[in-house]
Formats: structure tokens, C-alpha cells, sequence
């Protein structure tokens, strides 16, 4: 190359801490890089694969581990890039090169010659003399070559690689399609009467998204949920809610260029494919044996201890809605564009609580110190900002994460904020896992957040719910950062689907422990803390409009499940079978599905959640029996019950069996109990 054709993905990236060099990468810069980085991973397989020697550990599963290095650190940028701060020219070429990349590592799991020899070691397992973490390497990567089609021969080895290839393609087009529609609807507010019952925070956020889209003296709201969901909760304007709350549950369902029905149709035809070529009945019982669940039985028998006493519930909270409504002279029925709107002001008449009073004490630069706090007491670690070091994006912070001996231990990346170039949700992602296999190698972390941002010069105020999801993503993030194992393919968050979610849940519980709001939610203006007696009530109203959740949750789990277990090669008519499976179910009229499938990103943006959507309940009952050994212990940062959370959960990857970690973890298998009665659907003695 000469150096007016030098690609800087390609170069050695002399920046700080080894982060992407974002400044100097080009859209088109990316898939002349994927095809060489691919080539040069070919390669290092072909090597393995055709090696003389027998095969060893060495020279198989490590060096397995220690292959395609430089591809994943591209690939990683690319998609992190795509999901935060994306652009036409990236969408084109993520269209382009997803399904090769997809055809890529489907080729290499099909690679003649290489999963004989690591089936050669996994038959000879017990007697190559391998430690725990060597041992579950070995096991894990076997399964992986399995599901991934490296026992199938002739045609079925052929079709296999295009069912995945067709996928990628299939799930991009997914989530593109949905970020388009909640780029294309925005409701424009003009006047006082448009804004009746908008609080101020609310009224500047919709300022702010105004400005960001070019519109001067109006208020905009999109269809991000951070925008979205206080519009429905404080809106006067019930014509106007339901016009939002109708774009908002059709996103991805609308005929034209758009419409995600026929590509969820197609994605579950090929799933189901996949299945049967691997001997499976459909995809959720190939799915769930990757799972601690195991079956979907298992998912069912959970799913089923909550849907009824969720529905009972529901209905209670649905009469107080209703009393509420005809208090105020209304004669319409709860819709459920009203649902949010009556439950503030009824969780308001009984509690006396106000999530707007709460908020000026939940400052984002405060919230995020009390998340760095809350981590330093229990795992001893701090963090570091540095301003000077630029990223993709202004509003991106960088931290330097050290140990107590003040060893470096990673680098955390913050980006908070909602823009027009970033999907909806919130997310953990990495730039690099730990391992060690290559020398120390730490991890880069970054984690999304979709809030408002407040105007220039004022503080961005979080509600309850936001503050939740920022302690839910950062102990993902934990997870990735405390990663200390040797193996990258056992790194961090590489841990089964349904003990993922145990990391980011139990972390949400020390977002509302009092003794951390009380050190960190200082008035933004005057500085004084939190009052008492509003934590008491912010605890006791979480109570209220738990039936709501539980069912709007439960019942995507449900559909999910039942979507997948469905043995109809043909796929289905996405809209069509949510309708008649929420009848089946019984589902209430007045509560939508908290994911429709048209936009349900979790089941059709990638595969990682298809017939996994129940993984946060399951990891619920985990994190909920978890967190009652603080309880037990009587304190919230108790150094021996942290130090265990620190040895079996945060940093030991995938290198334990889940099931085992938890145990070692918690001196016993988990119970049920504290999460039912977390979610007050054991006590139907509480009032709704
Ligand atoms: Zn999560």
C-alpha cells in the first residue's frame, strides 16, 4: 500500500489505551479491511486445520482462541459504530457485509479437518491432563462447532451456511427498518394547549430534540422510549396519546419499503430449518440446549408461577385506573394509551409520590458517581475520566478503570445520550474482551444509554426507571471490565444467554438502596440530599403498577416461546399470531406487548434472544435470591458476600458451569420466592 491508500483500520492503532482510531476511519475504509482481516483468519485456521502434528490443546484450542484477532477488533468497531453513531454510507455497508461475515465465520466452523481434531480432543477429554478453565474451553467450543453445523455433511452442510448467511442479511434489514420508522415519526407540539400536562424537564427535553432535528419554537417528540413514554405518562392530550402511542406500537409494521412482516416470516422459516437440520422438533428446543433452562418446559414452568397472579393483579390496578378516570368526570374505558397516564396520577393519590420531585436529585453526572461508588466499595475499583481522549462522539466520556493496588484494569466508555444516529434501548458492547492467552489483554467497554439530553448549561435529569436501566447496563459493563480469565472465548459476558442478565439485574438493586441515594442524590441546585421520607415512598410506590409490568413482560416471553416452538416450516404472519396467541392467553385488552413483534429487536436483530426472551426473569430469580444475601448479611456492601460476587459471578466468565457459579456464589441453589415476592405477586394481601 502506499500511503495514499493506507487504511487506518489496518495500521497498528497507536491511540490511547489501543481505542479504534475513530478520527481517521471512513466508511469506506471497512470493507476493503473485513476482506483482508478475513483472509488473514483463514489462513491462521487453515493452519490449524492442516497442522502435521496430532492435535494438542496448544496448537488446537489455543491457538483457535488466538485466531482472528485482528478481525475481531474491526468488527467490533464496525458494529458498535452501526448501533451508536451510524449513517447511510455505514448502513450500506453493514447491508453489504453482514451476511459475508456471517458467511465467513459459518466457514470457518465448516472448515474441513477442524472440528475432527477438536472432536479428537473432546473424545480424549479426560486424559489430556486439562485445568477447569482449559477443560471448559474445550467443551464450550465443541458445542459451538455443533450448533454451528460442523456435524452435518453433503447438501445439508451447504444449506446450512446459506440458512446463516440469509439470516444476517434478513436480521440487519430487521432492525434497520425499525430504526427508520422511529427516525420518520415525529409528533410536533406548537403551543400551550399541545403541552398540557408536560412537565418543565420534559418540555426542554422536547426542546432539545426540536433543535437536534433543525426545528426552532416547537417541541418534538420521537418514538425513543425515553421521549416517548413520560409523553404518555404526563400528556393532558388523550387525542394526542393515542396518535403517539399508535406510531409507537406499529413501528416496523407498516406496509412499503419498511415493513418488517415478511422478513420475520422468512427469518422464522430459516430458523426453523436450521432446527430440524441439527434433529430438533423447531428452534426452540434447539435454542434452550445452550441454555441453564435446558427445555422449554422448564421456561413454561416459570413463565406459568407468574402469568396468572400478574393478570390478577393487572385487573385490580385496571378498576383503580378506572375509578380514577371517572373521578376526573371521564366516561371512556382505560385504552391503552391511558394506562400510564392514570397509573401517575393514581401511584400520585396513594403514595404521594411524584417521580417529578424525585427528579432534580437524580442528576446524570450524579447517578453515574454513585454507580463508580457503588462499584469502588464493593470490588475496590475506580474510575479514572479522561477528558483528552477523543472517541466517535463529543458526548462520549472515556474512564480509566484501576484496581485497589492502582494497576490499570480496563477502560470504560460512557455514551449516555439519545440521538437520530443511535438505535433505541440501552446496551453494554465491547471494543475489547479481556483475556490472556496473547499476554494481558484488558478490556475496553462502552455502555449506550438512549436519555434526554438537556439543554446547554443545565443538568440531565434521570427518572427512577432511567436511573435502573444506568445501574442495569454498568453491571453488564462490570461483568466485562472484572473479567479475569485466560481464554477470550471464556471472556466477561461469554456466559449462557440466561445467566447474563445476572450481573446487570442484581446490580439495579443498589441503584434504590438508601444508603446510596442518600450519599449521592444531591439536589442539583441547592445540593441537599434526598429526603427520607421521599425514598420511603419512591420504595413504596415501585410497588404499584407491578401487575402492568409483569404482564406486559410475561406475555412477550410467552409469544416469543410459543413463536418458537411452532414446528410449521413455512414461518407465520407475525401480526396474525400475536393476535390469536394474546387471545389464547388471555391477555388484557387495556396493555399492549412491551415488544410487538414487528419491532421486537431482541428475537429478530440478531439470534441471541429468539426464544430467550425469558432470560431476564430467570436471571430475576437469580438476582433476587442473590441480593437477599446482602440482606441477610444486614449490609448492602458486606466484603464477604461481595468478595464471593466478585470471585464466582463478575470475573469468572464462562469459565464455571452457571448453575455451579451460582451455588458457590450463594452456599445453595436458588429459590423462587424472593422474586415473586420482589414483583408482590406472592402477598395478595397488598394493595394494588
Ligand atoms: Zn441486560
Amino acid at each position: 500500500m502506499t500511503d495514499t491508500t493506507r487504511n487506518p483500520l489496518l495500521d497498528p492503532w497507536q491511540t490511547p489505551f489501543g481505542l479504534p482510531p475513530f478520527e481517521l476511519v471512513r466508511p469506506a475504509h471497512f470493507a476493503p479491511a473485513f476482506a483482508y482481516a478475513m483472509r488473514m483468519h483463514a489462513a491462521e485456521v487453515d493452519a490449524i486445520a492442516e497442522g502435521r502434528e496430532p492435535p494438542t490443546f496448544a496448537n488446537t484450542l489455543a491457538a483457535l482462541d488466538r485466531s482472528g484477532r485482528e478481525l475481531g477488533r474491526i468488527e467490533r468497531l464496525f458494529f458498535n459504530l452501526t448501533a451508536s453513531e451510524t449513517s447511510t454510507e455505514l448502513q450500506a455497508v453493514e447491508r453489504e457485509m453482514s451476511p459475508r461475515l456471517a458467511a465467513h465465520h459459518s466457514a470457518i466452523h465448516l472448515r474441513p479437518g477442524l472440528f475432527d481434531r477438536i472432536d479428537a480432543l473432546h473424545e480424549g477429554k479426560s486424559t489430556l491432563g486439562l485445568d477447569r478453565e482449559q477443560l471448559r474451553l474445550l467443551e464450550r467450543v465443541h458445542l459451538d462447532f455443533v450448533r454451528a453445523g460442523a456435524r452435518l455433511s453433503g447438501t445439508a452442510r451447504a444449506r446450512y451456511a446459506a440458512i446463516i448467511e440469509r439470516l444476517a442479511e434478513l436480521t440487519t434489514r430487521f432492525s434497520q427498518n425499525v430504526l427508520a420508522d422511529e427516525a420518520g415519526y415525529r409528533l410536533v407540539l406548537r403551543n400551550e394547549r399541545d403541552l398540557a400536562g408536560l412537565p418543565e424537564g420534559l418540555r426542554s427535553a422536547a426542546r432539545e430534540a426540536a433543535l437536534a432535528r433543525g426545528e426552532a419554537d416547537v417541541w418534538v417528540f420521537t418514538l425513543s422510549r425515553s421521549l416517548i413514554v413520560p409523553f404518555l405518562t404526563y400528556s393532558d392530550r388523550r387525542d394526542l396519546r393515542e396518535q403517539a402511542f399508535n406510531a409507537w406500537v406499529r413501528r416496523g409494521e407498516n406496509a412499503g419499503e419498511h415493513d418488517n412482516r415478511p422478513i420475520a416470516r422468512e427469518i422464522l422459516a430459516l430458523r426453523n430449518e436450521q432446527a430440524r437440520l441439527h434433529g430438533y422438533p423447531h428452534y426452540a428446543a434447539y435454542a434452550l440446549v445452550d441454555r441453564m433452562a435446558g427445555t422449554p418446559k422448564a421456561v413454561a414452568a416459570l413463565l406459568e408461577q407468574v402469568w396468572e397472579p400478574a393478570k390478577a393483579r393487572a385487573a385490580v390496578e385496571r378498576d383503580t385506573l378506572g375509578a380514577m378516570a371517572r373521578a376526573q368526570g371521564e366516561t371512556h374505558p382505560i385504552e391503552p394509551w391511558d394506562w400510564r397516564y392514570y397509573a401517575e396520577k393514581a401511584r400520585k393519590a396513594r403514595y404521594g409520590f411524584d417521580d417529578a420531585a424525585l427528579k432534580p436529585y437524580l442528576t446524570l453526572e450524579r447517578m453515574l458517581a454513585a454507580a463508580f461508588d457503588t462499584a469502588h466499595r464493593l470490588f475496590g475499583i475506580r474510575f479514572v475520566e479522561r477528558p483528552e481522549v477523543r472517541t466517535y462522539h463529543p458526548d462520549v466520556r472515556t474512564f480509566e478503570v484501576r484496581d485497589r493496588d492502582d494497576r490499570q484494569v480496563g477502560v470504560f466508555l460512557s455514551d449516555n445520550f439519545a440521538r437520530p444516529t443511535k438505535r433505541g434501548g440501552a446496551w453494554m458492547s465491547l471494543y475489547r474482551p479481556q483475556s490472556r492467552v496473547d499476554g494481558e489483554t484488558l478490556p475496553i467497554v462502552v455502555n449506550n444509554n438512549n436519555f434526554a439530553k438537556a439543554p446547554a448549561g443545565q443538568p440531565t435529569l434521570l427518572s427512577a426507571d432511567d436511573v435502573r436501566t444506568l445501574f442495569h447496563e454498568f453491571g453488564h459493563g462490570l461483568h466485562g471490565l472484572l473479567s479475569q480469565v485466560t481464554y477470550e472465548r471464556l471472556s466477561g459476558t461469554q456466559v449462557l444467554r440466561d445467566f447474563v442478565e445476572l450481573p446487570s439485574q442484581i446490580f439495579e438493586h443498589w441503584a434504590f438502596e438508601p444508603a446510596v441515594l442518600q450519599r449521592h442524590a444531591l439536589h442539583h441546585a441547592t445540593g441537599r440530599p434526598v429526603p427520607e421520607e421521599l425514598i420511603a415512598k419512591l420504595k413504596e410506590a415501585r410497588r404499584f403498577n407491578q401487575g402492568f409490568e409483569a404482564v406486559e413482560y410475561t406475555a412477550c416471553a410467552l409469544v416469543d416461546m410459543a413463536l418458537h416452538a411452532r414446528a410449521d416450516p413455512d414461518g407465520v404472519d407475525i401480526s396474525e399470531f400475536e393476535r390469536a396467541e394474546l387471545e389464547r392467553i388471555g391477555m388484557p385488552r387495556e396493555i399492549v406487548l412491551r415488544h410487538r413483534l414487528p419491532h421486537f429487536g431482541h428475537l429478530f436483530a440478531s439470534s441471541g434472544y429468539a426464544a430467550g426472551y425469558y432470560v431476564y426473569m430467570w436471571a430475576e430469580v437469580l438476582d433476587a435470591d442473590g441480593y437477599d444475601a446482602f440482606v441477610e448479611a444486614g449490609d448492602a456492601f458486606d466484603p464477604a458476600v461481595a468478595l464471593r460476587l466478585l470471585r464466582y459471578v463478575y470475573s469468572s466468565g464462562g469459565t464455571l458451569d452457571p448453575a455451579a457459579a451460582f451455588r458457590a456464589f450463594r452456599g445453595r441453589d436458588p429459590v423462587v420466592g424472593p422474586m415473586l415476592a420482589q414483583r408482590g405477586l406472592v402477598d395478595e394481601r397488598q394493595p394494588a
